[in-house]
């Protein structure tokens, strides 16, 4: 399979999880991929290299528009084109909205929203020049409903949202088009650190807690995996999906049906 080769794609946050998943995904298409993120990168980069395509790590901050003004150059200049743009790097932190604490808004606000803004605005330029780009948000179902205690993330992801449908809609005409896909519970680093703080908070097994956590949202009782996420980002920078645009996608186990 090959219907990608010749592109590049930039995944944020692609060191572990569901970024690091897209990744592979879009490789073995043959895309070129750049690296993004905190996590163990040599490991990430193995895998991706593995896939036979050229691979770039770059170790901008999403919190800081002038790394992400670099992530992109560079990117650019190291393919000669940015092609696909996966916007997926993302923190959470739960307390009530009493109870926040302001640097974390701010982080999480930085991090899962505005980033996506500021690669979409430098990326855009060379897409439209080759009137061809995908731009994938990676929101969240907390783009289309709330849970309590989540309140950044939630008005984050929400926005993320608003920002796929206004990028979709200015670019209608052209062949870039962007979508959102809104995942429910998937058992990456970011959902396992909420399993670990449930088993401790009601003293029950790491088993009992990951049941708990996923069966009280999910009516499918099971976790959504990052390969099917992946294989949904796949299909969305096909030829097949030119005409999806501006679309919230969930992919939740049932979640949002309710
Ligand atoms: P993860 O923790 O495995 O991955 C997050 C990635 O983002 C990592 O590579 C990390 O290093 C990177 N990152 C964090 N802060 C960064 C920063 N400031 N600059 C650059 N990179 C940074 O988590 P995940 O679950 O794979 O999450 C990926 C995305 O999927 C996030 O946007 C998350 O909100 C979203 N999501 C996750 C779930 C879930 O259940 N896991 C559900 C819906 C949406």
């Amino acid at each position: 399979m090959s219907q990608l080769k010749g592109k590049t794609a930039l995944v944020t946050g692609s060191t572990s999880g569901i970024g690091l998943a897209i990744a592979i995904g879009l490789a073995k298409q043959g895309a070129n991929i750049m690296v993004n993120g905190f996590g163990e990168k040599d490991a990430a980069i193995a895998a991706i290299k593995a896939c036979g395509v050229e691979v770039d790590y770059h170790g901008a901050d999403m919190s800081k528009p002038v790394e992400i003004e670099d992530l992109i150059a560079q990117t650019e200049k190291r393919f000669g084109s940015l092609d696909i743009l996966i916007n997926n790097a993302g923190i959470q932190h739960t307390a009530s909205v009493e109870d926040f604490p302001a640097d974390k808004w701010e982080s999480i606000i930085a991090i899962n929203l505005s980033s996506a803004f500021y690669t979409s605005h430098h990326a855009l330029p060379g897409m439209k020049r080759r009137n061809w780009g995908r731009i994938i948000n990676i929101a969240s179902v907390h783009g289309l409903v709330g849970s309590i205690q989540k309140s950044a993330y939630v008005a984050a992801k929400h926005g993320i949202v608003g920002l796929t449908k206004v990028t979709a809609l200015e670019n209608a005409k052209t062949g870039i088009t962007c979508n959102a896909i809104c995942p429910g519970w998937v058992l990456t680093p970011l959902v396992q650190k909420q399993v670990d703080a449930r088993a401790e908070r009601e003293g029950i097994s790491n088993e009992a807690a990951k049941d708990a956590l996923v069966s009280e949202k999910q009516p499918s009782g099971s976790f959504v995996s990052p390969e099917q996420l992946a294989a949904l980002a796949v299909f969305l920078c096909g030829p097949d999906a030119s005409e999806v645009r501006g679309a919230a996608w969930n992919m939740d186990g049932g979640w949002t049906a309710q």
